[in-house]
């Protein structure tokens, strides 16, 4: 069956990973301590005053989840409820007054429905992303929380995050650089943690790796992450993942280990030493936009570790993405609930 929507006529198959204008964005405007409720606005800008907490102190935080097309022609969006319970943590944590799950859920769904012309047809491996982003704008000098807020989420087509789509990269270890400070905010999605990787980013990429994997910032002894997207190994029938209290929790590797679990592997979360690097059978690096991106080579120091098979992902890895990609094209069963559908 073919979607009911007249699509945007867009050249779907190469679309790259980037900002894509649609139609309608919507806005909430926090001030007096209430939310507005949402407005859906045409504009792509915002009149913002220069004295606003979010540009000096970089008061914002932020979100990325997906929406998609299934072969039935539906709508759907995957976990935005996490998306909404995340956003609440990272508020929280920099003084941003919460914004609530359902209000958060709904106003995901008026954006997909608003731009439905944009979410990309089923099988074109493109998908829509959307970019929630809530941040202080009421005017102050001295540091404080601003006076005012807005959320705004908007929608944009994208393809796959990678070029290649899911070809293994390599990635570097960085020591002399960390992304976030053990009781930082590295656990929280807020602007200020990318800025502070945009320089070990561009180091990797100096280096010719484009990924970066970050030490734990205390001890430089466990793996952390990589720049915006978690860590898992498969070792034998166990599939491993960090703890560490500057990680940011991702929503797709708890989806990911929820289908490990189900497709029979031990699951541990626990603190992983980089030595551990030697025993890993496949690595990937693990997040919205690319779901799982194989990472078949990683250097330590004069070390150089490899995973996976030659040029081509590892087994398992490409089992747990085909299993969370079909269950997000609706393909296989949604059997654990992750799927919100857009009535359009
Ligand atoms: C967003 C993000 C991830 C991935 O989280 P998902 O919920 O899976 O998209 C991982 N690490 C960092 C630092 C991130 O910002």
């Amino acid at each position: 069956m073919s979607s009911k929507i007249k699509k945007a006529d867009l050249d779907w198959k190469n679309l790259p990973f980037d900002y894509h204008k649609t139609d309608y964005n919507i806005r909430f405007h926090h001030k007096d301590g209430r939310w507005s409720g949402g407005e859906l606005v045409e504009s792509e800008h915002i009149n913002l005053h220069m004295a606003a907490p979010a540009i000096h102190y970089g008061q914002q935080a932020f979100e990325g989840l997906k929406a998609f097309e299934t072969q039935d022609g539906r709508i759907v969006c995957f976990r935005p409820d996490e998306n909404g319970k995340r956003l609440q943590r990272s508020s929280e944590r920099i003084y941003i007054p919460v914004f609530p799950v359902e209000t958060f859920t709904d106003a995901v769904r008026t954006v997909i429905k608003a731009n439905a012309k944009y979410v990309p047809p089923y099988g074109t491996g493109a998908s829509m992303y959307l970019r929630p982003v809530v941040f202080g704008t009421g005017p102050r000098v001295g540091l404080g929380p601003a006076s005012e807020y807005l959320l705004i989420i908007f929608g944009t087509p994208v393809g796959p995050y990678y070029k290649g789509g899911f070809t293994p990269v390599k990635a570097l270890v960085v020591e002399d650089y960390d992304r976030a400070a053990p009781q930082g905010v590295g656990d929280c999605k807020v602007g200020g943690n990318y800025a502070a990787g945009l320089g070990g980013g561009q180091y990797g990429k100096n280096l010719g790796f484009p990924v970066v994997l970050y030490l734990d910032p205390r001890e430089k002894k466990y793996i952390d992450e990589f720049s915006t997207s978690n860590f898992i190994a498969v070792k034998g029938n166990t599939y491993i993942t960090p703890r560490s209290e500057s990680i940011l929790p991702s929503i797709t590797n708890d989806s990911l280990a929820v289908i490990a679990a189900d497709m029979g592997m031990k699951v541990e979360k626990r603190q992983v030493e980089i030595s551990e690097l030697a025993d890993f059978d496949e690595v990937g690096a693990v997040g919205t936009a690319a779901v799982i991106t194989p990472v078949n080579q990683i250097k330590f120091r004069d070390r150089e570790y490899t995973f996976g098979k030659g040029d081509a992902a590892g087994e398992v890895i490409t089992k747990l993405y085909k299993r969370l990609t079909g269950i997000q094209t609706g393909d296989d069963a949604d059997k654990f609930g992750w799927l919100h559908e857009i009535a359009v």
